[in-house]
């Protein structure tokens, strides 16, 4: 780490990334590579000598970049987009510059600090009652993903019921709900704190609902379990869910939650950055029923991966399951418990300093830029779905709340796959590149709008060559 060295070669790396920013469009977008593509590339065993820069940025133009999909490439419209900007690239560079490891507090505390400041100011952007924040009577924290926010929570709700239950033996008990739209990693965060896949219950949602959780449909499962003599535990409501962006009715199901004492989780990922504009903020009204509350920043705030917000209202319950007291940590910081230690509010020992990243983010656009980003990827899904609603030959399959816009071309009998060939020719294409979801047996394709260098033309172009294709199609 010679610094003059560093900066000679940090610039070529910098000039290397601009250039591809510069090239993004020109590539494929999703990778055109068969399985097994680099290993014919790239030599059988590392190195014995120092290999010069120049020769490793060679090979990552020649060997790595076709074997990239271009999650940032403007004509990226699949699954939910994972938001880039300069200044989430500076957050990174510094983050991984100082690469401090805050697993407590006396081990680097301005990343203790300031993850505590970050996540604050992420609370209030998002108008979550005091009961969340540090400056109230809860707190938060950086996680890397949303899977692994949902174990740390999982597992605090399970020591709580256990303990009030009486031990460990009754942990077969134990219910976790859901609807079957909530993302598959809290089934597996389940599994992974003891919960049996038999007692994880996936509620069936309908078009009727928009395919949000239906209350009523709740109490009728948790009655039943509780009738078999089981114990409901935990349940997973979502804001904007992966297959159609719904919303589950926080409020009511807050109700039921509290009702049944159970602990409600709020599933944020995707859409909670949406929630900082106050005419989306609605949809997190009766978050104050809600026991924690996770979102990702590095889906749809201009964030480079990683970084997912918790929220919890007892920090305590989180520090009684995840902590842990070895002597080679001991200090009087700890000791004096007038700091946050935040190894014991996640998996890990070893953290990165994310907020950092967050902060500079945040600091750089400011709410009113981070608004404008929102607002303008969902002006531009209007007029998407305003484009496929003008084309008889489309509908709209559920209705858009956010910048996902889920459609298909009307089915014929005779053409089941008709939509699944539809997105196979775009991606092959190489112009574009979509996913699918299927809801209540019906194959819809998922047009995201949110990478932060789409513009209108694009989603323009988007819509010019779905239309070829389909017309290619249906002749
Ligand atoms: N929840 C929702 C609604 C999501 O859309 C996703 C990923 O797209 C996740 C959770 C999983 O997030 P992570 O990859 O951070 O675990």
């Amino acid at each position: 780490l010679d610094p003059v060295t560093f900066s000679n070669e940090s610039k070529a790396v910098i000039d290397f990334i601009a250039d591809y920013y510069e090239n993004v469009e020109k590539y494929p977008v999703q990778s055109t590579v068969e399985p097994g593509y680099l290993s014919a590339m790239l030599p059988e065993s590392a190195p014995y000598c120092p290999e010069p820069l120049q020769d490793i940025l060679e090979d990552v133009s020649n060997c790595i970049i076709p074997g990239l999909t271009h999650w940032q490439s403007p004509n990226f419209f699949a699954y939910f987009h994972a938001n880039a900007s300069t200044a989430g690239f500076f957050g990174e560079m510094l983050c991984s510059g100082f690469n401090v490891v805050g697993f407590n507090w006396i081990s680097s505390p301005a990343a203790t600090e300031l993850e505590s400041i970050v996540l604050d100011w992420m609370g209030k952007m998002l108008k979550l009652p005091s009961s969340f924040l540090f400056s109230g009577t809860g707190g938060g924290v950086l996680h890397g993903s949303t899977c692994e926010a949902a174990v740390c929570v999982l597992a605090a709700a399970r020591d709580k019921a256990l303990k009030e239950l009486g031990g460990w033996e009754n942990i077969t008990k134990l219910v976790v709900y859901a609807s079957d739209q909530t993302h598959f990693t809290f089934q597996k965060a389940a599994k992974l704190v003891g919960i049996p896949p038999s007692n994880f219950r996936l509620i069936e949602t309908s078009f009727s609902t928009g395919f949000s959780l239906s209350p009523e449909n709740l109490r009728f499962v948790i009655e039943d379990d509780i009738r078999s003599g089981l114990v409901p535990l935990f349940l997973c409501a979502t804001i904007g869910t992966t297959p159609s962006g719904a919303v589950d009715p926080i409020a009511e199901l807050g109700k039921v939650a509290m009702e049944f004492k159970l602990w409600l989780h709020i599933d944020a990922a995707y859409a909670g950055s949406g929630c900082i504009c106050p005419e989306l903020r609605h949809y997190l009204d009766g978050v104050e029923l809600a026991n924690s509350i996770s979102m990702n920043p590095h889906k749809w705030f201009l964030t480079n991966m990683d970084c997912c917000c918790l929220w919890i209202k007892e920090p305590k319950l989180l520090v009684d399951s995840l902590s842990t007291d070895p002597e080679i940590l001991r200090n009087n910081a700890s000791k004096s418990k007038a700091v946050v230690d935040y190894k014991d509010w996640q998996i890990a020992l070893s953290r990165r300093f994310r907020a950092l990243k967050l902060w500079v983010v945040i600091r750089r656009h400011g709410l009113a830029n981070l608004m404008y980003h929102i607002r303008s990827d969902i002006a531009m899904a209007k007029r998407f779905e305003a484009l496929v609603g003008e084309d008889e030959r489309f509908e709209i399959v559920v209705p858009r709340k956010f910048a996902l816009v889920c459609f298909r071309l009307k089915p014929k009998v005779e053409e089941e796959d008709l939509n699944c060939k539809l997105v196979e020719a775009i991606n092959s294409s190489g112009r574009a590149f979509m996913s699918h979801a299927v809801l209540s047996g019906i194959y819809v394709i998922r047009c995201a709008i949110g990478t932060t260098l789409t513009q209108q033309h694009h989603v323009d172009a988007l819509w010019k060559l779905i239309q070829d294709k389909a017309q290619s199609l249906l002749m």
